[in-house]
């Protein structure tokens, strides 16, 4: 069994950097789970632990049944691939591969058999013989891939995989990653920065942030239902506009008012936080919840007109800052014009000013 779990695993630094902060996590046999947040958050740490590169703290880290506080690397069942590849720049493509496999002494028949595989799946078999310098980032990402296949390991751990290739490559290589995942049937266990492969890639994501867990869910949950302002704006480009402002009474219930700015919060909402009106809040609407609608309540000057290609975005000053608002492409607009939009009441995220916690999802 591949599970990992983490029972309050803290990690610090001899320097007294506290990068992992009392971490419970469980991680399903076979789940792909990747680890979401910005620099220095403390995701490769997480990932090192499991490795066995870097030693726990505090806590309990078990690979399966078994407790591998002090377990070595090598004695784990698990592979690596690292942002920089670390490949021997002196072995040949196929060494590379198969060194893994040499160091546990596997007989060479088996070691061809697992290289040859591993490379036709990867589709670098015409490549076997060159050396690392003799190829493209693209090429040199799939052989550090192909070295950690061959292991196959009960634990596949990535740490930032694709952040050396440009765009188009790693959009493509997200895909077969993916699909890596489905035919090796494995855990695994990758670490991003980048919000749009972790939606791509993950059955669920840990959203971090100094060291401790903002959130954890699907892609699906996180997006729809982030537990704070922190989740809610690190997923999503471009970000959800957040709006300050505070709860007020209306006819039909509670509205979100910034000055003229007075957008109805529905009846689900209203009865949610009745006992809650006059509170400070920040509201927070994704760019693509919203409608043109002329007398809806979020209006104002076109400041910026953003075509995306698919579609386009339009900057918009209300509520004394820039929202971003999107629009279906085609339709003109020009900076200055005066626009206003609605949005479904169902689609609006509230939070509470001072601790960012979202009051309509808050979760235990
Ligand atoms: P991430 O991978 O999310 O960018 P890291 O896990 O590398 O973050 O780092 C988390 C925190 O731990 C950062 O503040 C970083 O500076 C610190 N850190 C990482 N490695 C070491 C180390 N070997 N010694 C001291 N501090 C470290
Ligand atoms: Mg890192």
């Amino acid at each position: 069994m591949a599970n990992i779990r983490f029972d309050q695993v803290t990690k610090r630094f001899a320097s007294g950097v506290v990068a992992v902060d009392k971490l419970s996590l469980e991680i399903a046999d076979r789940e792909f789970v990747v680890l979401l947040g910005p620099s220095g958050c403390g995701k490769s740490t997480t990932l090192n632990m499991i490795a066995g590169l870097e030693d726990v703290s505090e806590g309990s880290l078990y690979l399966g049944d078994a407790l591998v506080n002090h377990v070595p690397p090598h004695a784990r069942d698990v592979a690596m691939v690292f942002q920089s590849y670390a490949l021997y720049p002196h072995k040949s493509v196929y060494e590379n591969i198969a060194f893994g496999l040499r160091m546990r002494k596997f007989a060479q028949e088996e070691i061809d058999r697992r290289v040859k595989d591993a490379a036709r799946r990867l589709e670098i078999n015409e490549l076997l013989d060159r050396k690392p310098s003799q190829l493209s980032g693209g090429q040199r990402q799939r052989v550090a891939l192909g070295r950690a296949i061959v292991r196959q390991p009960a634990v596949f751990l990535m740490d930032e995989p694709l952040s050396n290739l440009d765009a188009a490559l790693r959009i493509s290589m997200r895909a077969e990653i993916k699909a890596l995942h489905q035919t090796m049937r494995t855990t695994f266990v990758y670490v991003t920065h980048d919000q749009a492969e972790a939606l791509t890639l993950a059955d669920r994501i840990v959203v971090m942030k100094d060291g401790l867990v903002q959130q954890v869910g699907t892609p699906d949950a996180i997006y729809e239902r982030p537990r704070n302002v922190f989740v809610a704006s690190f997923l999503g480009n471009p970000p959800i506009n957040l709006l300050p402002g505070h709860l007020d009474r209306a006819a039909d219930g509670l509205v979100f008012r910034q000055g003229e700015v007075v957008v109805p919060l529905g009846r689900a909402s209203s009865e949610k936080l009745a006992g809650d009106a006059n509170r400070p809040i920040v509201l927070g609407v994704r760019p693509e919840d919203v409608h043109l609608d002329p007398s809806g309540p979020l209006r104002g000057a076109i400041q910026s007109v953003l075509p995306v290609g698919s579609d386009q975005y339009l900057g918009i000053e209300c509520a004394q800052q820039q929202v971003f608002f999107r629009v279906a492409k085609g339709q003109a607009f020009r900076l200055g014009d005066h626009v206003a939009f609605s949005a479904a009441t169902a689609r609006l995220h509230l939070f509470e000013q001072t601790s960012g916690v979202n009051l309509l999802h808050e979760q235990p």
